[in-house]
């Protein structure tokens, strides 16, 4: 098995890092300002370098101007990414804009690539997807209640969301809907752009979210579609293909927040280490002279190498026996990935101390906004039902 970067893929992600680095960190103490415009105008300055770099949107499709990665090159560019909280959104591959794409790409119409995709993958726009409901449960979509009716040309949206990440200054949203409720179950359910400017849709308000109400494109929208009309063209794919469409965008889509995720942990890794050798403990001696630090450090080590590992070998297995046939390494690594995550942040804070607790750093601002991560993409839970229902199953033929 050879694990050598090809060197066209080593000189991206060195670019790349060397940008975060120099560019991004120093913009992370304004990630929880008041004052989004101020902030998005100054990110906005960077993606424009970006762009004359020409890493811009890097798994996105070439001719709408991305720069065509395939799913293991960009992998490895979402783990450098991932180690800012800014890396994605100025490199123009920011969730949920980047699953909107590759939906929009394989299952818009010319009409709707014209009018959404090319102005979203140049970053002119952004969007949002609509799919968890405030009264059913987010891990159970065929309980959905949001319906889209017809009526004459148009479809009426009737439901109430939440967590409809960056929704606010979004262009449009992807809002999951019971189009054909006599349909088998996973059959009800249809796409449907819904241009936040249509009436009818209301964004109640950003949801605070571990205290932090965030604003544009750092926030999590509450919306309530109250007969919301558009026209019938706006349907992605055909009536009733929304959970199939869902599918289709999952497995790469799990390789991307994985990767993300594996950043963040490298990021968190190299704080602990360098707190620990910087800390003075008692006279003479330094926070990494302790046996215990030692071993945190050793555990963080392997855990974020074996989770980077199981998440490039589903990445190689999409590549190479298809999506469908992944599905059981596509779920071990959303659980496998969220909880190392969360043992290496937890972990960093608790060498930083009182520091770690505090916004100085950016541990804090992880531990927040990443915590969701057992939670959201398919709760752990749930993801852990059909591992071992799969293998199981195996034991009964
Ligand atoms: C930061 C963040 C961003 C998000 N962004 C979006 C977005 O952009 N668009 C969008 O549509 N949604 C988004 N979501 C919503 C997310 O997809 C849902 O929260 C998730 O699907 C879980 O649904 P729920 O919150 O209704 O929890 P529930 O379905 O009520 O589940 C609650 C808990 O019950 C347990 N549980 C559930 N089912 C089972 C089971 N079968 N077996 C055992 N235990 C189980 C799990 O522990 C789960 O966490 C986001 C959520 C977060 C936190």
């Amino acid at each position: 098995m050879d694990f050598t970067i090809p060197e066209k893929t080593q000189i991206i992600v060195e670019m790349m890092d060397e940008f975060i680095k120099k560019e991004l960190y120093p913009l992370e103490k304004d990630l929880e300002s008041n004052d989004w415009d101020a902030f998005e105008r100054e990110l906005d300055k960077k993606r424009q370098i970006v762009k004359q770099m020409e890493l811009w949107a890097p798994n996105h499709p070439k001719e709408f101007g991305g720069m065509g990665l395939t799913l293991m090159e960009h992998a490895l560019v979402s783990e450098v990414l991932g180690q800012s909280s800014l890396g994605h959104y100025v490199f123009g591959c920011q969730a949920p804009d980047a699953g909107n794409i590759e939906i929009l790409h394989l299952h818009g119409t010319e009409a709707q690539k014209e009018k959404y995709l090319r102005p979203l993958v140049d970053g002119k726009i952004r969007s949002c997807f609509s799919m968890t409901e405030v009264d059913m449960p987010g891990s159970n979509p065929a309980m959905l209640e949001t319906t889209a009716v017809k009526e004459g040309d148009d479809y009426v949206i009737n439901g109430h969301k939440w967590y409809s990440s960056s929704a606010d200054g979004a262009e449009f949203a992807i809002v999951m809907a019971v189009t054909n409720p006599e349909n088998s179950t996973y059959l009800q359910a249809s796409m449907i752009i819904v241009p936040t400017d249509t009436k009818g849709f209301n964004l109640v308000r950003n949801i605070p979210v571990m205290g932090h109400t965030g604003a544009g494109y750092f926030s999590h929208g509450e919306i309530i579609y109250q007969n919301c009309r558009v026209p019938k063209e706006n349907i992605l794919g055909g009536e009733g293909q929304g959970f199939v469409m869902a599918q289709d965008r999952l497995g790469p889509g799990r390789i991307h927040h994985c990767m993300r995720w594996i950043g963040i942990c490298n990021r968190a890794f190299d704080l602990m280490c360098r707190r620990a050798l910087e800390r003075t403990i008692a006279p003479g001696k330094k926070l990494a002279s302790k046996q215990i630090i030692q071993a945190w450090i050793a555990e963080c080590a392997a855990d974020i190498q074996s989770a980077r590992l199981m998440v490039l070998h589903a990445a190689w297995m999409i590549d190479n026996v298809g999506a469908s046939a992944a599905r059981k390494e596509i779920s071990m690594i959303k659980y496998v990935v969220a909880n190392t995550l969360q043992k290496v942040l937890d972990t960093a804070i608790q060498i930083h101390g009182g520091l770690g607790m505090s916004s100085d750093t950016v541990l804090s601002y992880f531990w927040c906004h990443e915590r969701g991560a057992r939670i959201y993409d398919g709760a752990d839970e749930v993801h852990k039902t059909s591992v071992a229902k799969r293998i199981l199953r195996g034991y009964m033929d």
